[in-house]
């Protein structure tokens, strides 16, 4: 792989950008690999990645119907955070958090992380008691969190209306300062860059149409848009077409698909610093570095696979961001776009085994997946290489669903828009 570094763009410069060598190869699939993944988004790759990087598997190819990052992954708005307190989702997130610290390095790819902080506002005095439970037991945890008082906020945040005559007064807000945004692109890219290097082969333009087993109901392989492939392994990490994927190896899922829709506005200067998150409704937002506030509330309330909103929802979210920075309300709304989510009854994702022997599930994700992906695809490349799930997911397995074991973060029943 050529290496990026200043010296590198240096030495392009000098001759015209004509020696810089192709991010992954294109290769044609081979008849069989010793692993097969379905879905080239940052779950896909990453598991790619640290299959060869941490177990030395490099024969596996990773099967994309599309363009890589062309789902959820290049989709999202890029938020990360690991303010947890379920045990299991606890020690993952945190875990991911760890990865995205030195992912860039480990890449040799700029994958533009920005710790920002995540300040999620208190709208009552109960709703600050909360927040004291949740930073106690991140504390415990060993996690950066902070309880911050009003006149802090307003100091930290001013364009944010602290008036006692605000449409959901603030009382004050947890802060994580880890928290922040990650470029998405470039993290599916750099994936793929570094999975390329130590010879996994990516292919796109190849949909999986078909998952083949044999008598005894294993898995031998995939049927696919470029012909069949064999593997007794086959991981899927398709994010909002889990439930389809799954349906071509016969097995039914307790997921819903919502559609979530993101909105970005006209660029401005800088006027946010931090990423902010309604406490009185489902919404947050942020500044991009091209300057556009990018931001997102909750999913729409019936199940599709239209990748498009609602104009109600575009209302209800715009409401809840001027609730918070009534200064906006001239701010010219540029574009949104929307992404299948995979919703499980109780907001958890489904990773490990399956009771299908060689077919491995990386999905369920909710509102989640993004910063998960670090961690995701450490422990998904674990779990197909080794046959059995890694330590830190076993809490999220299906299995959760017939023995009661549910996490819940936030208690409110099998219902998977309110999570
Ligand atoms: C609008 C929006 C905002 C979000 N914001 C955040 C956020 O701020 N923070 C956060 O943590 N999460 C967020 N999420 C969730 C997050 O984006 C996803 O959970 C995560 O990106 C999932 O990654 P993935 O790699 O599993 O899936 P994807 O990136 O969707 O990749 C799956 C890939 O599988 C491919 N595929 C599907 N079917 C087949 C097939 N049959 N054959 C071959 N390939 C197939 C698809 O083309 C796709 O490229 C958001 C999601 C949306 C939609």
């Amino acid at each position: 792989m050529q290496r990026y570094s200043a010296f590198q763009l240096f030495k392009q410069a000098l001759t015209g950008n004509t020696g810089w060598q192709r991010a992954w190869r294109d290769p044609a699939p081979k008849p069989r690999y010793d692993a097969i993944i379905i879905g080239g988004g940052g779950h896909g790759l990453a598991t790619a990645y640290y299959m060869a990087k941490n177990h030395g598997m490099a024969n596996v190819a990773v099967l994309e119907k599309g363009w890589l990052g062309g789902g959820n992954t290049g989709r999202n708005t890029t938020l990360i955070r690991s303010n947890y307190i379920t045990p299991g989702n606890t020690e993952f997130f945190d875990h991911s958090m760890t990865l995205w610290q030195g992912l860039s390095r480990d890449l040799n790819y700029n994958c533009m992380i920005s710790h920002r902080g995540q300040f999620v506002l208190a709208h009552s005095p109960e709703q600050m008691d909360i927040y004291r439970h949740r930073a106690n037991v991140m504390k415990g945890q060993g996690i950066d969190v902070e309880l911050v008082g009003l006149a802090d906020l307003s100091r930290r945040i001013p364009e944010l209306d602290t008036s006692p005559s605000a449409r959901f007064p603030v009382y004050g807000a947890i802060f994580q300062p880890l928290a922040g945004s990650v470029r998405h692109d470039a993290v599916a890219w750099g994936y793929a860059r570094a999975a390329d290097a130590r010879g996994v082969d990516i292919i796109q333009q190849c949909e999986v149409t078909g998952i083949t087993r044999a008598v005894d109901g294993r898995v031998t392989g995939v049927e696919t848009t470029r012909g069949p492939i064999k593997s007794d392994r086959v991981g899927i990490a398709v994010a909002g077409n889990t439930s389809e994927v799954c349906r071509l190896a016969g097995l039914r899922l307790p997921l819903e698909s919502h559609c979530l829709t993101a909105y970005v506005s006209e660029p401005l200067k800088p006027v946010l610093d931090h990423v902010v998150t309604f406490g009185a409704g489902l919404m947050y937002v942020s500044q991009s570095n091209k300057g556009g506030l990018v931001f997102g509330g909750a999913i729409e309330g019936y199940n599709s696979y239209a990748q498009r909103g609602n104009l109600p929802r575009v209302q209800n979210v715009v409401t809840d961001l001027l609730a918070m920075f009534p200064n906006l309300p001239r701010v010219k709304l540029l574009r949104s776009w929307g992404g299948i989510q995979d919703m499980t009854m109780d907001g958890s994702p489904l990773m490990g085994t399956t009771p299908i022997p060689g077919l491995f599930l990386n999905g369920g994700w909710c509102y989640q997946g993004f910063k998960a992906t670090p961690a995701a695809g450490w422990c998904f490349a674990h779990t197909l290489a080794t046959g059995t799930p890694h330590p830190l997911i076993e809490c999220f397995g299906l299995n959760r669903f017939e023995t009661g074991h549910i996490l819940e973060e936030y208690p409110q029943g099998p219902e998977p828009m309110l999570h």
